[in-house]
């Protein structure tokens, strides 16, 4: 890993996520759910700069920053302690975040940046930690945390955090409609148990449509291939969120649906163009705060 220049900060830049597909087993005894997760990284970024200081503080910029604890439940903050524990250092750094990717939209921001501050830290304080160390720290952090770090496309199982990367050809044309306010995944689990309590919930498995689409860069045959088994949770719990999805179809999307635990709702398009068109006439429905364009498979965190 590079080294940051004596004295200076280090800053890694870090990409959001899209489930391709998220495959949701029963209830464990431990009340986590067994997941099959085909992780895609999406390129809207966040920014992490951390910077030698006398305690550890952090700040966050950006259109979403007031949404953002700053102090030590930050998932940025929590992964310098973890790293600084695991060396027996002291966690004296000022992190930022400058943020871009929505909070608490289901695109895993929280554990994006904590997958930037582990390995801005971890160069700042040139540690030599192996990659699958670091993926140990991230897996501790949280499900997502992993992903964060590696980026690209993977299948998570177990709760996501075991990675297995996945092939992907090409480039997939993302529209994001950022919806206001958020939603709490434990909530969307929670529904999502509620939802489904006396069935017979199947175990969690990835698709190999999917796969195949991932693998073959084909758009239209992963239009028909996503599926998120959260979706029907966090239509429950926001069913506005079906008015978003449906002018997203209507403006031409190859397919609409909810990323990850939501509020924010994805659509795959076709191109550049039919991207703008749809972002544009999302926004001018009134049925989201923003929309945003992006390009995956996006690459995982990294020094900048
Ligand atoms: P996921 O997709 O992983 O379920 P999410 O995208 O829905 O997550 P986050 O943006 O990660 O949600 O934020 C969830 C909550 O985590 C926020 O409401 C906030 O209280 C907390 N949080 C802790 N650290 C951060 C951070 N660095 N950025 C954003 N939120 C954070």
């Amino acid at each position: 890993m590079s080294a940051g220049r004596p004295g200076s900060g280090v800053t890694v830049r870090v990409p959001a996520k899209v489930n391709a597909q998220l495959s949701v087993g029963a209830p464990r005894p431990d009340g986590f759910h067994d997941l099959a997760n085909v992780f895609l990284a999406v390129g809207l970024y966040d920014e992490v700069t951390v910077t030698p200081a006398e305690t550890l503080r952090v700040t966050c910029s950006g259109p979403d920053a007031g949404l953002v604890p700053l102090d030590g439940t930050n998932l940025a903050a929590r992964a310098a302690v973890a790293l600084a524990a695991r060396h027996g250092i002291s966690p004296d750094v000022h992190i930022h975040i400058a943020k871009d990717i929505p909070v608490a939209g289901g695109m895993a921001g929280g554990s994006a940046d904590a997958a930037a501050a582990l390995l801005a830290c971890d160069t700042l304080w040139a540690t030599g930690s192996t990659r699958d160390e670091l993926l140990a720290i991230c897996a501790e952090l949280g499900s997502d945390v992993p992903f964060s770090l590696v980026g690209g496309a993977a299948l998570g199982t177990g709760r996501g955090e075991r990675l297995t990367p996945l092939p992907i050809r090409g480039t997939f044309h993302w529209v994001f409609a950022v919806a206001d306010g958020g939603l709490s995944t434990p909530a969307v689990y929670g529904e999502f148990d509620r939802l489904t309590a006396g069935t017979d919930v199947p175990a969690p498995a990835a698709g190999e449509d999917v796969l195949r689409a991932l693998r073959t860069g084909d758009a239209g045959a992963l239009a028909v291939a996503l599926t998120n088994d959260l979706q029907a949770a966090a239509l429950s719990l926001r069913p506005e969120l079906a008015d978003t999805l449906a002018v997203g179809m209507s403006a031409g999307a190859l397919a609409a649906v909810v990323s990850g635990s939501g509020p924010t709702t994805a659509f795959l398009v076709a191109d550049r163009w039919s991207a703008e068109k749809a972002a544009d006439e999302l926004l001018m429905s009134g049925t989201c705060r923003s929309a945003r364009v992006a390009l995956a498979p996006a690459p995982g965190a990294s020094v900048v």
